[in-house]
Formats: C-alpha cells, structure tokens, sequence
C-alpha cells in the first residue's frame, strides 16, 4: 500500500524526529548493551496507510530514529 502523507513526511534515520498524530503504538522493546544507556526501539503502525514503522532512540548510532519496517 502506499504511504499517506504523513508516512511521506517523516525524517528517516534522525534521532530526535517526530512521527505523526496518526501513528498507533503497538509495541516497545528495551535493549541494553553493557556499559551503555539503554535503547528503546518502539513500533507503531500507521492508522491512515498501514505502514509500519520503529522509532529507536540508540544515543550511539548515527542512523537511530524512524525506519519502515518492510512487509
Ligand atoms: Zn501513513
């Protein structure tokens, strides 16, 4: 399906982004690596298009933030 939007406007691959009013949560999971802050990866699908998304907030990876999750 294509994406709405407000899917197109989100900033991919940037801590720090916002979704959109439109995203549903439906998931979180917390990893946490020795010796470092905790990384949250949280899920959400979209309830306009249906695009599912991760939100990760890992303060050590330059391309943490928003990813479409494919399928
Ligand atoms: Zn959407």
């Amino acid at each position: 399906m294509a994406k709405c939007d407000a899917c197109n406007a989100i900033v991919t691959d940037r801590r720090g982004e916002r979704g959109h009013d439109a995203l549903v949560e439906t998931g979180r999971e917390k990893f946490q690596p020795l010796g470092q802050a905790g990384i949250v990866t949280t899920s959400y699908t979209c309830s306009i298009c249906g695009t599912k998304w991760h939100y990760e907030n890992d303060k050590n990876d330059p391309v943490a933030g928003w990813h479409e999750v494919a399928g």
